[in-house]
């Protein structure tokens, strides 16, 4: 009996002794995992930083990066996409925000200690962030276009800005005249969707000499998305993970061919949005397809007309009649699109930041400073 007793009590300490052992290895287990999980955050916080300050020296990026680094990545990114009809880049998007919802959810509910949660959230958004980085991102911190097309970088007079936007309003109004026979007609571009995305590399195909950059394994699709995005006036995107070149299916035909080729600068690595644009211009106005040039020619004159009117709004208005009435519909169809997709938060102000945040000093307005480049092109032309 009384070893029965000391046996109990014995296997009561050990049990308690084990329950200790248990209770103190799973603490130290926690501990070991949020030390790892602040290693984790430090490290890929600290390789950001790196980028950053990487990205502070725009030669490094240019020679090392963007010729000879990105164009690899691009080039077996898009490979890759392409084997897939549908978007895997939106798909990706998809998973990674239901998997944040469901990570953020996990910390309010506190099923898990919530340290360790937090870190965990925060390590997949520094290597989100590491990862944009590094398969496009950095593109953002290259040499300037204008320099390596040695166009001027000089402030336009309003002279020029005149000079070209009547030139491109001629160039706009004949094109609509031959299109549609009638100068109160509205171009409609007779292909499909798919069509469009399909021609939209041959427009880089004339440019290739001159920007010295090859457009090869094209991959452009429409957005899974293309009804959220309407809602915040996007007209299409890049998916810097995959490289596929995305658009908005829902946005008015006419402007789709310059959209995409807007996005395929993106894809070559040209990241700021008026190089972008300018490229997308060059490519759409040199394109053998007519409908295609008209489509670069009416979107570079809706940038000149902006900037027009913030120069002078009586000039303005004088150039706006100037415009044929088929030209003028095809813009109210850009304008009823905008009205249809009206959303009562403004996502602007975000996308600015995040254009500032990329080395993209004038935020949204730098779409606008296609002109300056546009400006620059046409009197390197004259010359
Ligand atoms: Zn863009």
């Amino acid at each position: 009996m009384l070893i029965h007793y000391w046996d109990c009590k014995k296997t009561r300490q050990f049990i308690s002794f084990l329950r200790n052992e248990k209770r103190g290895i799973e603490e130290m287990k926690q501990f070991k995992n949020i030390s790892k999980q602040y290693q984790h955050g430090i490290f890929w916080g600290l390789t950001i930083l790196g980028i950053k300050i990487l990205g502070s020296v725009p030669q490094f990026i240019e020679l090392i990066y963007a010729r000879n680094i990105y164009p690899i990545i691009a080039i077996i990114n898009r490979w890759f996409a392409a084997l897939f009809p549908v978007s895997i880049g939106d798909l990706l998007y998809f998973w990674g925000f239901a998997y944040l919802i469901y990570q953020i959810l996990q910390l309010l509910i506190q099923i898990k200690s919530p340290k360790e949660q937090f870190f965990k959230i925060s390590t997949f958004l520094l290597k989100t962030i590491w990862l944009f980085y590094l398969s496009w991102g950095l593109n953002y911190f290259r040499e300037p276009l204008a320099k390596n097309l040695h166009l001027s970088t000089e402030k336009y007079t309003a002279a020029q800005l005149l000079e070209v936007t009547d030139s491109l309003i001629i160039r706009t109004n004949r094109l609509q005249k031959q299109l549609t026979g009638n100068d109160s007609l509205a171009v409609k571009i007779p292909y499909s969707l798919d069509k469009i995305l399909q021609k939209t590399p041959e427009g880089y195909r004339q440019i290739e000499s001159y920007i010295n950059t090859k457009y090869s394994v094209p991959c452009i699709k429409t957005s899974l998305f293309s009804k959220q995005i309407s809602y915040m006036s996007v007209s299409g995107y890049i998916n810097p993970f995959t490289g596929e070149a995305q658009v908005n299916k829902f946005y008015p035909k006419v402007f789709l061919p310059d959209i995409a080729s807007h996005e395929v600068a993106h894809q070559l690595g040209y990241a700021p949005e008026n190089e972008a644009n300018f490229l997308g211009y060059l490519a759409a106005t040199q394109h053998p397809d007519l409908y295609f040039n008209y489509s670069g020619y009416i979107n570079a004159l809706y940038y000149f007309l902006v900037e027009l009117r913030h120069y002078d709004s009586k000039i303005y208005q004088t150039y706006i009649k100037k415009l044929h009435k088929g030209v003028l519909k095809n813009f109210k169809e850009a304008q009823i699109f905008h009205r249809k997709y009206r959303f009562p938060i403004d996502f602007s102000s975000t996308y600015d930041s995040y254009l500032k945040l990329n080395n993209q000093k004038t935020g949204l307005h730098s779409y606008n400073e296609m002109v300056q480049l546009v400006i620059a092109f046409e009197l390197q032309k004259e010359k």
